[in-house]
């Protein structure tokens, strides 16, 4: 297969700044985007990654969105935390938080242990931030996981999941 070959990076002539969400521009004849705010974002054509040159922060893109990938399990804990509240702003509370299952092991330590009484010798519980943890499928079974980093289950329950950052758009 042959590619034609473009000016412009592979994300096309601008795209939406995967920090502050805002329409930021391509620069001709390079691999970048720049962000008034937050400066350079390079475009890896090969890898399909967004990388921030002044943080060395990667993204991927699934369906639009960018999703942040995490090689820190501070990183993470943080977006999720932010996710939560914003969550309990808008009036809903978290039941459940799958995270995708390539983070298993980086998460593994930083998750509280928690055992009912009633079930201390059947099973114990995962938790962060007091929301039970499962992890989601495998990245072969559902792609989506294989760039998406959790979603949340929630009271009151909606017909769709919540899935960071779709609760940026909404801000
Ligand atoms: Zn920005």
């Amino acid at each position: 297969m042959t590619s034609i070959p473009s000016d412009y990076p592979i994300f096309g002539t601008e795209i939406r700044c995967p920090q502050c969400h805002q329409p930021i521009p391509a620069l001709l004849l390079t691999d970048s985007y720049i962000c008034p705010k937050h400066g350079a974002f390079e475009a890896n054509p090969n890898t399909g990654e967004l990388i921030h040159v002044q943080s060395g922060r990667c993204w991927h893109q699934w369906e639009g969105q960018w999703y942040r990938q995490h090689i820190h399990p501070d990183t993470l804990r943080f977006e999720i935390a932010e996710a939560l509240e914003h969550l309990y702003q808008n009036g809903y509370r978290a039941t459940q938080v799958i995270v995708a299952q390539r983070y298993k092991e980086m998460l593994g330590n930083s998750l509280e242990h928690h055992a009912d009484w009633f079930e201390q010798f059947c099973f114990v519980k995962q938790r962060l931030y007091g929301v039970p943890v499962e992890f989601s499928p495998d990245q072969h079974t559902e792609p989506r996981w294989k760039i998406m980093n959790f979603e949340f289950q929630t009271e009151p329950g909606n017909p769709t999941n919540y899935t960071y950052p779709f609760l940026k758009a909404w801000r």
